[in-house]
């Protein structure tokens, strides 16, 4: 007869349970979802009653807790984890680490971490291929005690994983002050649905892991779209359903016989001079440095054609003339400012920043949209660096600068030298600009071409008659015709010939003012004389 045990039932028979094997550990292989590879595995209690059947830890566990039984049960679990382990070596099987849970009562006692350490050195197990789970809820008997508990099992070389992260209300607290090493996150929090307001949540804490430098595992997970979404936002490891349910010893040995296997990396390999976990805090220093001292910055991620914004700070905001504060443009896809080229452009720099390691730069035109004028196109620079790469996920720093105004004139100055030439072109004649202020003088480009000018003559004319383009006898009179423009002449009309062959032009010049009547620049003309002008 099937049947869950009664908690009397319980409390007598747990250590003739554990003497004669019925209670014993199922391993439940933890998988990159990425690669395909095993990463790990957690050891579960199971308890297996000769005349009731299988018992589920749901009922038993809290038993065993609340008649202080849970810890005897623990390390006997701890034990069979060390046997698998002590097996594979004996054995050359590769393994992979192992973690077991601990309950939140035993991290109370004050030889826990020794009871665990006399069974380690037993069997002589390298403390790399053990790994502690810890829940969550064990921070109700204060942050302290936690603290010390993790402290002392790092002491002794264990990682320790937070198991069941995010099932608490304090989550993101936990995540700042507790030195854990590795992230468990239940799916759960996708109740809402893939892309729904878990999918938010659980996408923030992960972006928030990676500052931490944390791994994170997926748990529960059971279908290939949970798995697909968890890889979208960076999450790669996942343990549930979806690759194996929990198997006991001897099939989790063959597994790891046939199955290939990797080592669990940091979400994020972040750049040592910056200390990702102070980054979140907002009175720490790395925050104030971000917002006050280096300019307008933006920290995001690439990766495979998409860019996130993970944070940027006011100045980032204020530089490109936005009303909408950090928390709303996060979430946006930067992408939408863009054209295709630009596109083109700025992730062509990304992929040069990945490529070289080194700071890159590009200069394009995006669109922004404030909420008081509406959409308007500007100018940026960018420098990209890249500061962090998880697998294919690159976490990049950008400054930016707004250079409308510099690319502005720039280019109004491009546009009317395009016109000025194209015209001067047409209608067969040579055309240049004289500045006065500057006695630059501009040629057009068959100008440049015929007299074999360079783009710009400077302390013009006298390059033209040095050169003996115009005859010296010409000198005097040419410099007061221009002098005269420079005065305020309006037009002036002469004929001068070239020195070789003596070839007559006629030579026009209207000058432009600027608003207050200065002249700024005389646009000059000249035309072959034909037959019967003079
Ligand atoms: P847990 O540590 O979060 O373990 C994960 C639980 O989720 C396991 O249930 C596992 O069988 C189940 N699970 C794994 N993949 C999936 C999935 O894709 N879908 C669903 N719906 N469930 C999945 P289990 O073995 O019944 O354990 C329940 C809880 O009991 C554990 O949650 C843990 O809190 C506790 N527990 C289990 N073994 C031990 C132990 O040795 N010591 C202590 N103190 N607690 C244990
Ligand atoms: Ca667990
Ligand atoms: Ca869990």
């Amino acid at each position: 007869m099937e049947r869950q045990l009664t908690e009397d039932e319980i409390v007598e028979s747990v250590d003739e349970a554990i003497k004669n094997g019925d209670i014993y550990a199922v391993f439940q292989p933890q998988i990159n979802h990425a690669t395909g590879r095993m990463v790990g595995a957690e050891a579960l209690m199971r308890w297996k009653h000769p005349e009731f059947g299988m018992q589920y830890p749901a009922t038993f566990i809290p038993v065993m807790e609340a008649y202080d039984l849970v810890f005897r049960a623990d390390l006997h679990i701890f034990e069979e984890v060390c046997q698998v382990q002590r097996y594979c070596l004996d054995n050359h099987i590769p393994l992979v680490p192992l973690s077991f849970n601990m309950s939140r009562y035993d991290i109370y006692r004050h030889d826990y971490v020794e009871k665990i350490e006399e069974i380690r050195k037993k069997y002589d197990i390298p403390v790399k291929f053990l790994r502690v789970e810890i829940t969550e809820s064990s921070a109700i008997g204060g942050m302290e005690i936690l603290q010390m508990a993790i402290n002392r099992l790092h002491e002794y070389g264990y990682l320790v994983e937070m198991d069941d992260f995010g099932s608490g209300y304090s989550s993101l607290n936990i995540l700042k002050d507790l030195d854990v090493d590795i992230i468990k996150l239940d799916m759960r929090f996708l109740s809402g649905g893939v892309g729904g307001r878990g999918g938010t949540i659980i996408s923030s804490i992960i972006q928030m892991t990676k500052w931490l430098n944390t791994p994170v595992i997926a748990e529960g997970v059971e279908t290939s779209d949970q798995a697909d979404y968890m890889e979208s936002i960076g999450c790669y490891y996942v343990q549930g359903y979806l690759y194996f349910r929990p198997i006991d010893r001897d099939e989790f040995i063959l597994q790891l016989k046939t199955t290939d296997h990797e080592p669990l990396s940091p979400a994020m390999n972040l750049i040592r001079t910056m200390d990702a976990g102070k980054f979140w805090d907002p009175d720490s220093l790395e925050t104030l440095i971000f917002s006050n001292f280096v300019g307008a910055a933006a920290v995001m991620t690439y990766r495979n054609g998409k860019l996130e914004i993970l944070r940027i700070n006011k100045k980032y905001i204020r530089e490109i003339g936005m009303n909408m504060d950090e928390k709303e443009l996060i979430g946006t896809d930067p992408w939408d400012s863009y054209d295709e080229t630009n596109k083109a452009l700025y992730e062509a720099t990304i992929k040069k920043a990945i490529r070289t390691r080194d700071e890159e730069t590009c200069e394009t035109q995006r669109r922004v949209c404030s909420k008081s004028c509406g959409d308007t196109m500007i100018w940026v620079r960018t420098d990209l660096r890249v500061i962090g790469q998880a697998g294919d996920e690159f976490l990049i720093y950008a400054m930016i600068k707004n250079i409308t105004s510099e690319k502005e004139q720039l280019m109004a100055v491009i546009d009317s030298e395009r016109k000025f030439r194209y015209a001067s072109d047409q209608v067969n004649i040579y055309a240049w600009e004289y500045i006065f202020a500057t006695k630059d003088m501009r040629p057009c480009f068959r100008c440049m071409r015929d007299l074999h000018l360079p783009p710009v003559v400077k302390n013009y004319p006298e390059p033209v008659f040095e050169n003996g383009l115009f005859p010296m006898d010409y000198k005097e009179s040419y410099y007061e015709l221009l002098q005269n423009l420079e005065n305020g002449l309006e037009s002036a009309d002469v004929i001068i010939p070239l020195t070789v062959g003596r070839i007559p032009f006629h030579v026009r010049y209207t000058t432009e003012f600027d608003e207050t009547g200065k002249p700024l620049k005389a646009y000059g003309s000249a035309t072959l004389v034909v037959d019967g002008e003079s």
